[in-house]
């Protein structure tokens, strides 16, 4: 007997599936030949309960969703004020790969756009016999409570395409946000967008975050309260780029979407809920995705902002 959580989950599924607008992203070549039919819903719940709808065991590039870990991660090593002095937290509602910098200093608006995320691994250095990547790559892992993998074949297409992120980590590098040589932070960029993940993956990711920073099955914990907070605050402000009012007032739920075709939402002290569908609307989110998550919220009452 399926619970009935499961049950609406499966109906919801089986409704959106039939939505067929919007296309898979372009500019890399491993998303331009995703299989649009592709559609998976997990929610985790706190007490590390998984409910699963559709092709949630599909492995897709985490892509932009890799941006609040990194950041998390620069968080936990330098602290929100040091952060601070390199990526804003205010919201611009830009695209996400606009060439967006503060004029005068070349701060990023937020961590949430490409700019802010290059700036964010720069701040991540190597420790001991790990690198940069190496050290990303744990704790994308811890968050998920498996080893995730790279996939090499999306990160030389990353490489292969990413002349507008070189070009942004070489201007930050000019206003001295980026203290290093750019060309090997804009790489690790790459590999952290190719990490592989499936919906389950990112559900357990959100959770974490749902959860207060410690992984809701394994128990332990990735990240501080306070990372937490900072990071879900700039997710509600900025996650959804230049569509974050909307998805506020409508989601109203602290996210961040990839165009892998990715997209996370969190309700802290609750879930974390993860959609996979790779066409995409206009401002680089999942078609399926962002109507999941709006009919997740207003059906289950999600919304942060509601009083009754
Ligand atoms: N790798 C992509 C880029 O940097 C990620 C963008 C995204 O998911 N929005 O352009």
């Amino acid at each position: 007997m399926k619970s009935p959580i499961q049950q609406y989950l499966d109906a919801l599924h089986e409704e959106l599936h039939g939505l067929t607008d919007g296309t898979p992203y372009q500019g890399i070549p491993s998303t331009a030949v995703a299989d649009p039919s592709k559609f998976g819903i997990c929610l985790a719940t706190v007490d590390g309960v998984l409910y699963e709808a559709g092709d949630t065991d599909e492995l897709f590039s985490i892509q932009s969703i890799s941006k609040p870990f990194t950041y998390a991660l620069a968080l936990e090593d330098l602290g929100s004020e040091a952060v601070g002095q390199k990526i804003d937290v205010e919201p611009s509602g830009d695209a996400f790969n606009e060439i967006s910098l503060q004029s005068g200093t070349g701060r990023p608006d937020n961590p949430m756009i490409n700019a802010g995320a290059i700036a964010a691994t720069s701040l991540v250095k190597s420790r001991g016999p790990r690198s940069r990547f190496g050290r990303i790559q744990d704790f994308y892992s811890s968050f998920a409570g498996r080893d995730l993998d790279m996939s090499s074949s999306v990160f030389s297409g990353e490489r292969d395409t990413g002349y507008r992120n070189r070009a942004l980590a070489q201007l930050l590098r000019s206003f001295g946000i980026i203290e290093e040589n750019p060309d090997p932070v804009v790489e690790d960029y790459f590999r952290q967008c190719s990490i592989m993940v499936n919906a389950r993956d990112l559900a357990l990711m959100a959770a974490t975050l749902a959860n207060g920073g410690i992984h809701p099955s394994e128990n332990h914990r990735v990240v501080s309260p306070e990372t937490v907070q900072q990071v879900l605050s700039v997710m509600t402000t900025c996650g959804m780029y230049d569509d974050a009012g909307a998805w506020t007032t409508s989601v109203g739920l602290p996210a961040k979407s990839g165009v892998g075709g990715g997209i996370i939402a969190v309700l802290p002290g609750q879930v974390g809920i993860a959609v996979y569908s790779p066409p995409l609307d206009p401002h680089g989110s999942s078609v399926r995705g962002v109507a999941a998550c709006t009919r997740l919220a207003s059906d289950m009452g999600l919304h942060f902002m509601r009083s009754g």
